[in-house]
């Protein structure tokens, strides 16, 4: 039977239940509980119509460990890739509701960050569309991501996000697959290899599986673990973990996974940190092992079968962690164990920002984890021996100070994985360059082959089909074959680039999305917007590289203009932020706050409407992405050369039609270079003028002194001009700006500004806009996720 008739038989059944349970009839069900009945029936048509995963001969297994997964929204994602997403509009159009508000219903699940996070969600849909067998190990946690708001004086506020799982059917409860994690204790050598390891306490890990449903492919779970302890402890014993501080967070066991870290590219070393990551580590391997195992396999075949991929460096501990069961448990010798060992494991860089490479005080390792100290200190000793034989002694010292994974009373994590790993990849081609170049020239030395590119990709399912009806119709109108599938055919759309009955049809859906947009912004900032202005945008996470305050800087010269020549010629201009900044990450949150005063200042300035405008929208997330990206005109993309590692929002703007505005950094290069050149707007030094830049000594003051409008913008911010007159506000990032400014954004300014000019002349002449809109959209196939997983498979998974 189809998929759509054994659905509709399942739908018609569990709708009267539903009702009769209720005493309502259907016409009575309010939206909350029409979500309520459709996910519930999606979740179990996915379970019981979609095969599961089984591996071809040539295929391992790919179980992705990540502490973060953003998945967003899933109903209507899994109605898609069911097949019978057209089949509820119109079931639920005969009771008088439209599906779009249905799901509207469901909250956002955030278990994750930012793009990271979200990178791990899109490659569990890719993996699950095109058939590789896979697993998703995470965390299941009690609160998200925060939910962000403004307060009356612009600033970021923070409220948990409780995600309601209670009334989320998307997922099952796997109270079977219960996992042991000890921490602490005493360990005894036995003999050899073999150490005996006492847990002062022991919690327990229990699965909660969300199944992700591809795209005409097969279901497989996303498996989610949670902590509870059958017996309440005292944590107090460990009183030195700052947590205690906390009166909120009062921890114990079960605790472990109640909150997920909102640091993005930033470690800051928390205790409870590295209990989640270790109990996220020693669930995820144990049922990794049990599951091969039950197979009737042997653990000398591991690699034949399974292979650990190591979303960054915060699952790095599940090295150690299947050694200890090899020696400990299955009485493998360490020679052995590593062998096993050293096949199974791949690692991802996801950045080279030095604050944001997870490194751990060895004391605090030696606490909670004293047998896998103990076998990182044997891995450090054997790297030891091979560094010495493969360098120079003249080299020695320096090339140990980069290898070693102890190192000044600290544990590396990076180190550990590349050492622990077969292969080590970089997220663009530019970022892995650099991790062999910058980061780790050695390694690369030592492990000749081991360093790989696999450049991002986003999937294509959510950010077009899902986020851009209009145009996906657009799309299967002109395109023959299945573009969700194989994103590669939009290439059929480039001969259209220059029609005009084709340019008319992009650029009516582009100001249809748009409208939706103003909607939006109205409905939640009161901000009218002009529709026909530039929608120019820029949403991500509020980090000093991404450097958000490159953007302000211009939006303050340009009203500084504009108010100095009322008259000039000027194409109206819509400036949208999104996005959060970790809540003890003070600059970011300067950066938020300067923001929201100059929109407040702009908006109310009644010479600026229709004209400039700035609309930030709270509470970024996977769902406000997917209202933001099909109306964005032009795509901010503006950090500093070599500090992004790829980006995945310059993806997803670019595809929807969006001109990428950006340096030369992370993914942007080969979006220039699929896009041409000449479809891309591109500025600023790139990463060798960063480099000869700080090799002169960087002096950011001398370009505010030589720059007259920079120095005027500047000055509006410190002189109280946004801020009803208080000059305190904002005199910590107007300092760090003119005595340190570490992300160079006085160096970009002028190129920036002009980068800004060039957009606006361009968009004066719509038919080029429009011809080179198309090309994005047409050219960037290759940013599929699909793609990126098919290099994993070619480029490390491969047997
Ligand atoms: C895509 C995405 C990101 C990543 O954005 P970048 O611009 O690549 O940093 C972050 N958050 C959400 C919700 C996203 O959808």
């Amino acid at each position: 039977m189809a998929i759509t008739a054994q659905f509709s038989a399942l739908f018609d059944r569990s709708l009267q239940a539903y009702c009769e349970e209720r005493s309502l009839n259907p016409t009575q069900l309010s939206e909350q509980q029409w979500y309520q009945l459709v996910a519930q029936v999606a979740h179990q048509a996915a379970l019981q119509f979609f095969p599961k995963n089984t591996p071809l001969a040539d295929t391992r297994k790919v179980n992705y460990l990540s502490m973060e997964f953003l998945v967003g929204r899933l109903l209507g994602n899994n109605l898609q890739n069911l097949g019978v997403y057209q089949y509820v509009v119109d079931e639920v159009a005969k009771y008088g509701k439209t599906l779009v508000d249905i799901l509207e219903q469901e909250t956002d699940p955030a278990f994750g960050n930012g793009g990271l996070g979200r990178l791990a969600a899109c490659y569990l849909d890719s993996m699950a569309s095109i058939a590789q067998p896979a697993v998703g190990y995470g965390l299941h946690y009690q609160y998200g991501l925060f939910k962000q708001s403004f307060d009356w004086a612009g600033r970021q506020y923070e409220e948990g996000d409780a995600w309601g799982r209670d009334f989320f059917p998307l997922q099952s409860h796997r109270a079977d697959f219960r996992q042991a994690v000890g921490f602490a204790g005493e360990v005894r050598h036995i003999t050899g290899d073999k150490y005996r390891w006492q847990p002062a306490w022991t919690i327990y890990g229990e699965a909660f599986d969300l199944p992700v449903v591809g795209y005409k492919g097969v279901q497989q779970p996303l498996r989610l673990w949670q902590g509870y302890s059958e017996t309440a402890f005292d944590l107090a014993k460990f009183n030195d973990g700052e947590y205690l501080d906390s009166e909120s967070m009062v921890i114990d066991a079960s605790k472990i996974t109640k909150v997920l870290y909102p640091n993005d590219n930033h470690q800051n070393g928390k205790e409870l940190r590295l209990m989640q990551q270790y109990f996220h580590c020693a669930c995820s391997v144990a049922d990794i092992l049990k599951n091969h195992l039950a197979k009737g396999r042997t653990l000398d075949q591991l690699a034949e079968f399974e292979v650990i991929q190591l979303n960054d460096t915060h699952p790095a501990i599940a090295i150690p962690e299947l050694i200890r069961l090899l020696l400990d448990q299955y009485g493998y010798s360490w020679e052995k164990a590593w062998s096993i060992c050293s096949k199974v494991f791949a690692y991802t860089n996801h950045t080279l920002l030095p604050e944001a490479l997870e490194q751990w005080d060895q004391n605090l390792v030696a606490k909670l984890l004293p047998r896998h100290l103990i076998i990182i200190e044997r891995i450090n000793l054997e790297l030891y021996q091979q560094v010495k034989a493969c360098f120079s002694e003249d080299e020695l010292a320096n090339v140990w100070d980069e290898t070693a994974i102890i190192a000044n009373n600290r544990v590396r994590m990076a180190n550990l994985c590349v050492v622990g790993s077969f292969a080590v990849n970089g997220v663009a081609q530019i970022h892995s360059d650099l991790v062999i170049s910058d980061l780790f020239p050695a390694y690369a030395k030592l492990f000749n082959g081991r360093f790989h590119n696999v450049t991002n990709g986003i999937t294509p399912r959510r950010w077009i089909r899902q986020a851009n009806p209009l145009l996906s119709a657009l799309l299967d109108q002109h395109i023959e074959g299945d573009w969700t599938q194989n994103l590669e055919l939009l290439r059929q759309i480039k001969p259209l680039a220059e029609n005009s009955a084709f340019q008319t049809a992009y650029a009516e859906i582009k100001q249809q999305n748009k409208q939706a947009l103003a909607q939006v912004i109205e409905e939640t900032l009161g901000i009218q917007v002009n529709q026909n202005a530039i929608f120019d945008v820029q949403i991500k996470r509020f980090h000093e590289y991404k450097r958000q305050h490159l953007n302000l800087l211009n939006i303050i010269a340009t009203y500084q203009e504009l108010k100095a020549n009322p008259d000039m010629p000027f194409v109206p201009r819509v400036f949208i932020f999104a996005g959060k900044a970790a809540p003890g990450y003070f600059m970011a949150k300067q950066i938020i706050q300067a923001i929201n005063n100059v929109a407040h200042v702009i908006n109310h300035d009644p010479e600026m409407q229709g004209k400039l405008q700035v609309a930030f929208l709270p509470n970024y997330s996977v769902s406000l992405a997917e209202k933001i990206i099909p109306a964005a005109d032009v795509s901010e993309q503006i950090s500093l050369a070599g500090k992004e590692a790829s980006g995945t929002g310059n993806m997803k703007l670019a595809l929807n039609g969006a001109i990428t505005l950006g340096t030369l950094d992370g993914a942007n290069v080969e979006i220039a270079e699929f896009a041409g050149e000449e479809n891309v707007v591109i500025f600023g030094h790139t990463v060798e003028s960063v480099r000869e830049l700080r090799e002169k000594g960087y002096v950011a003051r001398e370009y505010y002194e030589q720059d007259e409008v920079l120095r005027k913008a500047i000055d509006a911010l410190a002189d109280g001009s946004f801020a009803g007159g208080n000059q305190e506000i904002f005199e910590p990032l107007v300092y760090d700006l003119l005595n340190k400014d570490y992300f160079c954004v006085l160096a970009d300014f002028a190129s920036y500004r002009e980068a800004q000019q060039e957009v606006a002349k361009r968009y004066q002449n719509q038919t080029a806009w429009l011809k080179s809109t198309i090309l994005n959209t047409a050219r960037l196939g290759s940013f599929s996720s699909d793609r990126s997983i098919r290099d994993y498979q070619t480029r490390i998974w491969k047997k």
